[in-house]
């Protein structure tokens, strides 16, 4: 057992941070993890993080191992934003955070989850205290890819790398770890792509698979402006419903919680004013979240859209690789069969500008409805 285990697919991303571990002069104090949605960056953080609190470098089973590994160690501090941005005051907090020396373990870690989402006055206080460590400070920044941090982060960060693991090692962790049978592991981690969190969903929750088993097979009922239009607010409503279940009983707790400790009446129709004021910063932030749960929960819903045409054309070709949509070749088939690959591939143009759209702020429905249009078969 080590604290790697659940670092999958990743052999020359370990290689080098074990080195960093047991090598003095490998190590440095500041970190770039990038790889795609669900590859596994913030695991991995955590990993290394562990490591170098490990007294025996990692042996994944000590307390510095598991308290590191499940965020609760007292020098290791997990920043996650659920807004659309990481601010300027958070960010001179995480600052003041690394200039005190660890507390009981031999470095202070600070993982920053989401780098590409510091603002611009965010990245520039980071940099200061990237600029000028503290000796025993380590910062992890995690981002999709290089190019969604500033150059002056990249520039003082190195480079940890990480790939889509395979379908056999995302299949194998959820059998390992979750208790998943195999065959579902292998659809789930399938269907999800590789993408590690979203495979542990569909193999755990009927209802995640039902909702994506509906977007599938929008793509094989389009076939007028009217179609269009339906298909378009329906990707819309699935997001939504997506965001608002996981979201609602979240906030009704969070905003119980700050009536306790504010010493409000919950059952008041209105509060005094200093409690109101909280009460509406808290349901901003809330807002926040939801806006970018849902514009994730309608990406994500894109990109299961776009297997299918991944594998039309995969059929095309002929080619003996697996489908994704393996449960669902039929909807597979039919696309197959009536669109060429030159149209095959004009609709995986027109969900790929719709996800452009909707990352640059265009209403969702917007970029759906003109998406779908162009997803329309032939009749
Ligand atoms: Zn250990």
């Amino acid at each position: 057992m080590t604290v790697w285990r659940d670092v999958i697919g990743q052999d020359p991303a370990i290689a080098t941070l074990s080195r960093a571990v047991t090598e003095p002069a490998s190590m440095t104090h500041a970190w770039l993890f990038t790889g795609p949605p669900g590859s596994g960056r913030s695991v991995a953080a955590r990993a290394f993080a562990a490591a170098l609190q490990c007294p025996s470098g990692g042996c994944g089973e000590c307390r510095e191992c598991r308290t590191a590994a499940d965020g609760t160690h007292a020098d290791v501090d997990l920043i996650a934003t659920e807004g659309l941005s990481i601010k300027v005051e958070q960010a001179r907090d995480l600052v003041a955070l690394a200039a005190h020396r660890p507390s009981v373990g031999t470095w202070r870690v600070i993982i920053v989850e989401d780098a590409d989402r510091l603002t611009e006055r965010a990245a520039d206080a980071l940099l200061k205290a990237l600029e000028e460590p503290t000796p025993r400070t380590v910062w992890m920044l995690c981002a999709p890819s290089v190019e969604d941090v500033i150059i002056t982060i990249r520039s003082r960060s190195r480079h940890v790398r990480l790939r889509t693991p395979s379908v056999e090692a995302v299949a194998d962790l959820l059998v390992r770890r979750d208790g998943v049978d195999p065959p579902m592991a292998m659809y789930a981690a399938r269907a999800a792509q590789c993408h590690v969190g979203l495979a542990r969903r569909l193999a755990r929750d009927e209802n995640a698979r039902i909702r994506r088993h509906d977007v599938i097979t929008l793509a094989s009922k389009i076939r007028t402006v009217g179609d269009a239009i339906d298909a378009a607010s329906d990707l819309s409503t699935i997001a939504t419903e997506e965001s608002q279940a996981s979201s609602a009983e979240r906030d009704a707790s969070e905003k119980a919680k700050l009536l306790e400790i504010l010493g409000g009446d919950p059952s008041a129709r209105t509060q005094p004013p200093h409690i109101r004021s909280q009460i509406s910063s808290l349901e901003k932030d809330q807002k926040a979240r939801a806006t970018r749960f849902s514009r994730d929960m309608v990406d994500r819903a894109l990109v299961d859209l776009l297997s299918v045409y991944r594998d039309a054309l995969v059929l095309h070709t002929g080619a003996p690789t697996a489908l994704v949509n393996e449960d669902a070749r039929q909807t597979v088939q039919q696309v197959a069969q009536v669109l060429s690959p030159v149209r095959v591939l004009v609709a995986m143009d027109a969900i790929g500008t719709a996800r452009e759209r909707i990352a640059a702020n265009v209403q969702p429905l917007l970029a759906l409805e003109a998406m779908a249009l162009e997803l329309r078969l032939p009749r």
